[in-house]
């Protein structure tokens, strides 16, 4: 045990489940199973999931992340992230003659099937989701002409559709719980024939990593979550914690830890966003290890057991059978 200093939470607390999700999981494992069987460079439109700490990894393993397809050469692999693409990136890959390999995750794939199906049925389609999120521009890019960006109750005030009997819904995946709800009861007030998914297209990792930070925060002064800053579903773990009571900031990793923060915090929470790898989970543990934390468990809310198929050409050959 290390020497017990100042400002040392004396408990530690691990959100379960946390971390990696099923669909970040096969996106990182499809450009490293890439990387093995065609060799470098594997190029990545955007990056394969958003963590800096994977991103750099990948990097030095000689993948190269671009911003667009038209900046991958001529011929070459590229993959596209977890994220999902519009059918117009499809079509510029396969001017250019791409090596393509998808690993869009398989739960957004059904958002962007939902949006060609009410898209084909002459819905207007209103999107629940922040503006600019590569996956908003995916799921947008499958009906442009259809789909209206909706973020807050307040777009919704505001919003016109030319038929308001003909309006359907869905949502970008990883999103608030709480605040989508409320965005879909505004909805189903002013557009009573509205339709959609069952309830929302909220993934499942969000959905049980929102309820198991609820759970954290009411236990702890502090909660860390670890993600990077353009993770979406790493941003709603920070609002829901303080939501619940806690303080709560994100961090990229152990050493980006405040001082200040942690002045009389008796317990500290930890968890981490769908695409934080649970290796920085471990240092942060760790350095409050360091600091004189004796007390470390884990708080689990839900059991998952998820798991996606590797895209086809990545896949590992079936043994011939006998
Ligand atoms: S957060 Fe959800 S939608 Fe996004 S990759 Fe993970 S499982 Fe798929």
């Amino acid at each position: 045990m290390g020497a017990v200093v100042a400002n040392a939470p004396r408990r530690v607390l691990l959100a379960a489940p946390r971390g990696y999700c099923a669909g970040v999981d096969r996106a990182v494992v499809t450009v490293e199973r890439a990387l093995e069987r065609y060799g470098p460079p594997v190029y990545v439109r955007k990056e394969i999931v958003h963590n800096k700490h994977v991103v750099e990894q990948l990097s030095a393993r000689g993948a190269i992340f671009v911003d667009e397809e038209t900046e991958v050469p001529e011929g070459e692999l590229v993959v596209f992230s977890a994220h999902g693409v519009a059918p117009s990136v499809h079509a510029n890959a396969e001017k250019r003659r791409l090596r393509t390999i998808d690993a869009t995750c398989p739960l957004v794939t059904k958002v962007h099937v939902e949006a060609r199906k009410f898209a084909a049925q002459g819905y207007t389609i209103v999107l629940i989701g922040h503006e600019g999120h590569e996956e908003v521009e995916g799921t947008t890019g499958e009906a442009p002409a259809n789909i209206v960006l909706v973020q807050t109750e307040a777009d919704v005030a505001e919003l016109e559709v030319a038929d308001p009997d003909r309006v359907a819904f869905i949502t970008q995946t990883t999103l608030s719980v709480d605040e989508t709800t409320a965005i879909i009861e505004a909805l189903k007030r002013k557009f009573p024939n509205i339709t959609g998914p069952k309830t929302d297209d909220i993934c499942y990792a969000t959905t049980n990593r929102q309820l198991a930070v609820k759970q954290l925060a009411r236990e702890c002064d502090l909660v860390l979550v670890i993600g990077s800053t353009n993770s979406s579903n790493s941003n709603r773990l920070v609002e829901v914690a303080r939501e619940h009571g806690a303080a709560s900031h994100l961090i990229d990793n152990s050493q980006q830890v405040e001082e200040s923060w942690l002045d009389a915090v008796e317990t500290v929470g930890i968890t981490s966003g769908a695409s934080a790898p649970e290796e920085l989970v471990s240092e942060l543990v760790e350095f409050f290890r360091d600091r004189g934390a004796s007390d470390v468990s884990e708080l689990r809310t839900v059991d998952e057991d998820v798991r996606f198929m590797l895209p086809s050409e990545i896949r590992p050959a079936r043994a011939p059978s006998a």
